[in-house]
């Protein structure tokens, strides 16, 4: 209860006391969610500039608890981490998005090519069995390998260099896209890029808020979408929420985006219903 400050006072410090406290409870109960098949997948759909059709969908986990109410997945995702609930989580992440793209194709995106984005941790890369788990999901349900992309950021790259790449060049071998996540926001080099086995560079956020009052902002995006056209890669921009920030992006050039200004992420009861209402504008 007590902490001792440097200057050898000692005070009770509650922030700290709640802190752990807190931490306990979402690890606790993150856990049973888990095992409970508790843990919830949500969607937010991913579309192209110009056509604005809908050519896939980002899949983001979602920790709602009856007593302790929504946690972020930014507070959730860490604790799973540092606890080894990671591997399990993961999994179930993509065992549900599977499943939604099964269901997807045979409903509400009937005849339509579109992927469904998964968000993977580094812990995921350990144990070297994501590519065969997520090859042989997809054969048991018979869909393509472009039907999944997967989504990883640098710093997750980095914590284990030679197993991430292993990994990640299995998986582009079976087809599987690879998106490299929060462009922008780590320490990347140009010329590393170059030798990461990715297709995809997903613009993180912070570029695309104000993009069309930032010039600046929009100067990168202009660069980023330049370097990536002549490495082969596509572009994503997240983040978009005006009209201002989407007429600015589509100004720069064809990519897929999304954003609050198309939908949020949905949980699977919302999907079709605003998959079949968006088709019909
Ligand atoms: P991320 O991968 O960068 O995901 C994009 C985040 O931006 C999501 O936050 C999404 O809800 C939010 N977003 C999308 N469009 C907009 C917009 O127009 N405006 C604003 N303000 N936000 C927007 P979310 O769902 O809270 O997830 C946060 C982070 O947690 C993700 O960032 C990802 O790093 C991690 N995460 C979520 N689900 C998973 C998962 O299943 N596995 C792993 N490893 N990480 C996950
Ligand atoms: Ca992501
Ligand atoms: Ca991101
Ligand atoms: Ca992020």
């Amino acid at each position: 209860r007590e902490s001792r400050k440097s200057n050898g006072v000692y005070v009770y410090d509650k922030a700290i006391h709640e802190k752990i406290a807190r931490l306990a409870l979402v690890e606790r109960e993150l856990r049973k969610a888990i095992s409970n098949g508790e843990l919830q997948v949500y969607l937010q759909p991913i579309v192209q500039t110009s056509t604005h059709d809908i050519v896939g969908f980002e899949a983001l986990a979602r920790f709602i608890h009856p007593t302790i109410g929504f946690v972020p997945p930014d507070e959730f995702i860490p604790i799973a981490e540092q606890s080894g609930l990671m591997v399990d989580l993961g999994d179930s992440v993509i065992k549900q998005s599977v499943q939604m793209v099964k269901k997807l194709q045979n409903g509400a995106m009937k005849g339509k090519a579109f992927y469904v984005a998964i968000n993977v941790s580094a812990k995921q890369f350990e144990g070297h069995s994501l590519a065969n788990k997520v090859v042989s999901l997809l054969q048991q349900h018979q869909l393509p390998t472009s039907s999944i992309r997967l989504e990883v950021t640098e710093t997750a790259i980095m914590q284990d260099m030679d197993m991430a790449l292993n990994e990640l060049s299995a998986l582009r071998e079976n087809g599987i896209k690879i998106a490299l996540d929060d462009f922008g926001t780590g320490y990347s080099s140009l010329s590393y890029l170059q030798t990461l086995p990715i297709d995809v560079l997903k613009i993180d956020r912070s570029f695309v808020t104000d993009l069309d009052t930032q010039e600046n902002k929009a100067a990168i995006i202009k660069t980023v979408f330049g370097l990536a056209n002549l490495l082969s890669l596509d572009v994503v921009a997240e983040g978009v929420e005006t009209e201002a920030e989407l007429k600015t992006i589509e100004s720069i050039g064809t990519m897929n985006i999304q954003g609050y200004y198309f939908s949020a992420p949905l949980p699977w009861e919302k999907i079709n219903a605003f998959i079949d209402s968006y088709l019909n504008i």
